[in-house]
């Protein structure tokens, strides 16, 4: 019996969001007194031993360059294999893109329950119980699991990174991969980009910035801040910047450790995708707007004033 934990690699390297879920992993391994084990697939530039710091003792390493893409059925069908082989009970992946196209595959394949959105360790004192984030994070449920096998995808920043010695055994498993229904032929990266879904601090604007062209103050904030942007629904809309920077209920939900809202008035289908962040700065000439009550910080004033002071400031503390 065995926790195995998805360790998602892109472009040769560990995201951080994997690293979340190796401490959960290993923290739950430690709990239910099994070990814990990951399962990375695709060439890796990072030392995979190295992920024994995170209290995995094996990393199953299935290096074939076919599955350097992601592919979420190709995927789910090798780490399927790889859970067997490991006679995994537990297997926790991470509730990002990747992880939210493999697990409920994955939960068909191996007739397994499926908790996605996991914000705790489960409570394993009487049956296998995880909380879990409900109604775009409004309120949470504890969702009993039955099945011999479990799955669980981790909010992101939900459980923190802990680290201590250690080194992972890497297995080099030579699995047969099939050919995939769906071949990528070519992936191209905005560069100087930072991702949304990783970023540690994201800038974000609303209606209240007027219009596409004063983004500047946004870009050069986020810029000093090496953060990613993001924007409310109708900014979005009305195509003052693209649609993958929308937050919210029908756009990207975000758990940042820092968010700054600036000219957004803090509609609930904008909080719906950004009140899983650590802190939340709001920027709002009207005292009145709603967000503030979301706000762990608020500057009641005129962006356009503010914004550029703040920037300005932060160059000088980087300086
Ligand atoms: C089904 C449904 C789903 C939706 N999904 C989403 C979603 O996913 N994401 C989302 O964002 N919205 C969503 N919406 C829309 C949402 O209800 C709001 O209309 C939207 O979030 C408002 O965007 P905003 O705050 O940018 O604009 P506004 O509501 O127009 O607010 C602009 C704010 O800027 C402030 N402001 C103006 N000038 C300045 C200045 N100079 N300096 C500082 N502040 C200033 C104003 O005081 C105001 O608070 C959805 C709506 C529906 C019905």
């Amino acid at each position: 019996m065995s926790v195995l934990i998805f360790v998602d690699i892109a472009e040769g390297e560990v995201k951080k969001s994997s690293f979340e879920a190796l401490s959960y992993g290993a923290k739950l391994a430690a709990q239910t007194g099994t070990s814990a084990e990951a399962v990375a697939l695709g060439s890796s530039s990072a030392d995979l031993s190295s992920l024994g710091k995170y209290g995995v003792t094996k990393v199953y390493h299935i290096s074939n360059p076919q599955l350097n893409d992601f592919d979420a059925q190709v995927y789910t069908r090798v780490i399927g294999e790889v859970s067997k082989a490991a006679e995994a009970n537990v297997i926790v992946l991470s509730n990002n893109l990747n992880g939210r196209a493999v697990a409920p595959r994955l939960s068909a394949r191996l007739k397994a329950g499926l908790v996605s959105g996991a914000v705790a360790l489960p409570d394993t004192s009487n049956g296998f119980v995880v909380k879990k984030n409900v109604f775009s994070g409004k309120a949470f449920a504890n969702v009993s699991v039955n099945t011999p096998v479990r799955i669980i995808s981790l909010n992101a920043n939900a459980f923190p990174v802990s680290t201590s010695e250690g080194t992972a055994e890497v297995i080099d498993c030579p699995a047969t991969v099939d050919a995939a229904k769906v071949k990528v032929t070519s992936t191209s990266k905005a560069s100087g980009e930072i991702s949304l879904a990783e970023a540690e601090i994201v800038v974000s604007g609303g209606r209240g910035l007027k219009g596409p062209e004063n983004w500047g103050i946004v870009e050069d904030l986020a810029h000093a801040l090496h953060a990613a942007t993001a924007c409310s629904r109708p900014v979005a809309d009305a195509d003052w910047r693209p649609h993958h920077e929308h937050v919210g209920q029908t756009g990207f939900a975000i758990a940042p450790n820092l968010y700054i809202a600036i000219g957004i008035s803090g509609a609930i289908q904008h909080l719906a995708g950004v009140n899983r962040s650590k802190v939340i700065v709001v920027i709002n000439k009207d005292p009145e707007a709603p967000f503030f009550k979301a706000a762990d910080y608020g500057i009641v004033g005129d962006a356009f004033e503010i914004v550029p002071k703040m920037t300005e400031a932060i160059r000088k503390l980087h300086a």
